[in-house]
């Protein structure tokens, strides 16, 4: 049944699947304590701790992890105002899209097969079951990287009541440049493979309220209004990738997100015209700070 699964995503143009074992994922709850400990968490993932370390409390009798990597990078633009992963139609709506197709397909094959999928907002570490499913390691950057599309991927995960066989974790890192520990505008990869999600631009972009004066220093850093892409620019490990080969990755692609558009459209348009977009999820207004404190325009 693994073969029949890994073929029928070949089949969609998703060349990187893994599954990833189902257990209390102890290295991980570890891991992740220290970060709490640290005060290293941003808010975004899933607050109860045991539903991050085991499936089992997602899905009863989960009995493996499938997992897909999706490549996302087609070009560098030169002058874009927003990071790589926002160019395309939102990564959420065509990553779930995939996984649920997936997980129809082996609802068909698999006597009462079922399953939960996700991307980004699941309970799960999405990069922790990429690592365990065999699809990557960890850079100093904390990006789960691969050989052949560097870091540049976004992660879809089923949680599933079939037992696929799980992969093996690789056993290497990123080469431990500190290239990225060095260009990070927040100073705040520390050389351990964690971060401190806290001072990242890419969590700034997306914050809500007033920004600290700190924050606005480490804003005004790039010229990106959206994100931040400086710790997978300057990776070796993302020289000389493979472009994406998912249609739905190299078309619909905008770059910039202009200040006088933004000024002059209402919220509702705002959403007409960006509302499946990643950028989109905290609203114009947040856009308009940004590019106001990076422009110096206020
Ligand atoms: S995304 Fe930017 S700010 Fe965040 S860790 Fe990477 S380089 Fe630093
Ligand atoms: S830039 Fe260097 S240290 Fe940072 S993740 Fe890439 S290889 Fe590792």
């Amino acid at each position: 049944m693994k073969k029949d699964l890994i073929k029928f995503c070949e089949s969609l143009g998703i060349d990187n699947v893994g599954i990833a074992p189902v257990e209390i994922y102890k290295d991980f709850e570890s891991i992740y304590k220290r970060q709490i400990e640290r005060g290293h968490i941003c808010g975004f993932e899933e607050k109860n701790i045991e539903k991050r370390i085991s499936p089992y409390l997602t899905l009863e009798d989960a009995s493996s992890v499938i997992v897909c990597l999706f490549p996302y990078y087609s070009e560098s633009k030169e002058g874009a105002n927003i990071s790589k992963y926002a160019y395309t139609l939102d990564y959420h709506l065509i990553v779930k899209r995939f996984l649920e197709i997936i997980g129809e397909y082996l609802k068909d094959k698999i006597d009462n097969f079922h399953y939960k999928a996700f991307v980004d907002n699941g309970p799960l570490s999405d990069r922790y079951v990429a690592y365990k499913a065999g699809l990557g390691f960890f850079g100093i950057n904390n990006h789960i990287i691969t050989d052949k599309y560097g870091s540049y991927i976004f992660i879809g995960y089923i949680i599933n009541n079939y037992n696929f066989e799980p992969d093996m974790p690789q056993n290497r890192t990123c080469i431990q440049c500190f290239n990225c520990v060095k260009a990070c505008p927040g100073q705040c990869i520390l050389g351990d493979f964690t971060i401190n999600p806290l001072r990242c631009k890419s969590f700034i972009t997306q914050k809500k309220g007033q920004l600290s004066d700190s924050d606005r220093i480490i804003l005004k850093k790039t010229n990106l209004i959206w994100g931040c892409d400086v710790c997978q620019d300057v990776c070796p490990h993302n020289m000389n990738i493979e472009k994406t080969d998912i249609k739905e990755f190299k078309e619909n692609l905008i770059y910039n997100i202009e200040y006088e558009e933004l000024k002059h459209i209402s919220n509702k348009e705002f959403m007409r015209r960006y509302g499946n977009r990643a950028f989109s999820w905290r609203g114009k207004g947040i856009l308009i700070r940004n590019h106001e404190i990076i422009n110096d325009s206020k």
